[in-house]
């Protein structure tokens, strides 16, 4: 039996890339069933994720052109990991393979081949790996691989360079779906579910239209986020650099009963205002470090949904047999 693909595209106000990656994602979906490799069951996925342009009515435009195209709404804009979930868990029992990509063709389509290869060969999850970041901007580049290392460093077991342009199999994600949490770090939490991985590389290219609604103060909260959903190393830092600093106190004080004994207290002032200031300038930011942790575990246990699916087209068009099978 071949296997049912799904191609997971989480689409956010993404109305003027749409037209053009939609027929790519098709197009790679045609070839794929007509070398054979996987069965003529298999969809295109589409997430919107609360847009405020048109990509809605052109989602539901392409699922009435074509019986390949599918899309599911999100109730609201919840941020591209809740929507790539969504979709991934309505796709879950009706697929054997799922592959997640963004709607705006930076990710090599022709990657899906050797992902599809990857599979029949026995991986359960194959990361799409940027082999080159030739087209952004020194910047991005600098800060997207920083962010690799800084979360590498501080626990958060990711693969370098590996976004969330990946295959898994639908064993994968009934596991998946087993992980309740709600601050969500889908390149955290799939090496954790395990299974036999491996990797496929591919360029990274411009975006086809449209704009990138990840500015650096996203990346940098989705860092932190990174981190702290994934890892308690930040506040293991934090009781070493306490002792660190509580070193260097012990060795002000016995520097200042010297300085007492010999007479010499008397210019003390700028040296009291500095340990001051660098002091409570550490316990500030432990308390910030605590104080995210706490505010994760309070999200946490609200047990908030994590997506709350307000349409789907083949409801919506209201044509009992476009039901995508369930299993
Ligand atoms: N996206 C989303 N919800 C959001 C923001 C982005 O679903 O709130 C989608 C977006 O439509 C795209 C993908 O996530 O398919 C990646 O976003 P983008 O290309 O803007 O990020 P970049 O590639 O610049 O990091
Ligand atoms: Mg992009």
């Amino acid at each position: 039996m071949k296997p049912v693909l799904y191609i997971v595209v989480p689409c956010y106000n993404e109305q003027e890339v749409l037209p053009m990656t939609s027929r790519l994602f098709l197009d790679k979906l045609l070839q794929l069933e007509a070398c054979g490799k996987i069965s003529g069951e298999s969809r295109v996925l589409f997430v919107n994720d609360g847009s405020k342009d048109g990509t809605w009515d052109i989602i539901c435009r392409l699922a009435e052109e074509d019986r390949h195209f599918l899309g599911i709404a999100q109730s609201r804009n919840r941020g591209h990991q809740n929507a790539v979930l969504a979709g991934l868990m309505e796709a879950k029992d009706r697929c054997d393979i799922t592959i997640s990509i963004d709607c705006d063709g930076q990710d090599d389509i022709n990657a899906m081949d050797k992902m599809v290869d990857a599979y029949l060969d026995g991986c359960e999850v194959v990361y799409g790996v940027r082999s080159k970041r030739d087209t952004d901007t020194f910047f991005k580049r600098f800060t997207a691989e920083a962010f690799y290392k800084l979360l590498n460093r501080m626990g958060a077991e990711v693969v370098f360079n590996h976004a969330d342009y990946r295959l898994m199999s639908s064993r994968v994600l009934q596991e998946l779906a087993g992980f309740k949490e709600v601050n969500l770090f889908l390149r955290g939490m799939v090496p954790l579910v395990g299974f036999k991985s491996t990797a496929v590389s591919y360029e990274r290219r411009e975006r086809i239209a449209g704009e990138s609604h990840y500015p650096f103060s996203k990346m940098l909260g989705l860092a932190i986020d990174g981190i702290t959903s994934m890892s308690v190393r930040p506040l293991r830092m934090i009781i070493s650099f306490g002792f660190l600093v509580a070193i260097l106190s012990f060795i002000g004080v016995i520097w200042a009963l010297f300085q007492r004994l010999i007479g010499g207290t008397a210019w003390g002032w700028a040296s009291m205002t500095c340990i001051i200031c660098f002091v409570s300038g550490v316990q500030l930011i432990s308390l910030g470090v605590i104080g995210e942790y706490i505010g994760k575990i309070y999200m946490e246990t609200k047990h908030r949904p994590r997506y709350i699916i307000s349409e789907r087209t083949w409801e919506k068009m209201n044509r009992g047999e476009d039901e995508p099978g369930r299993r």
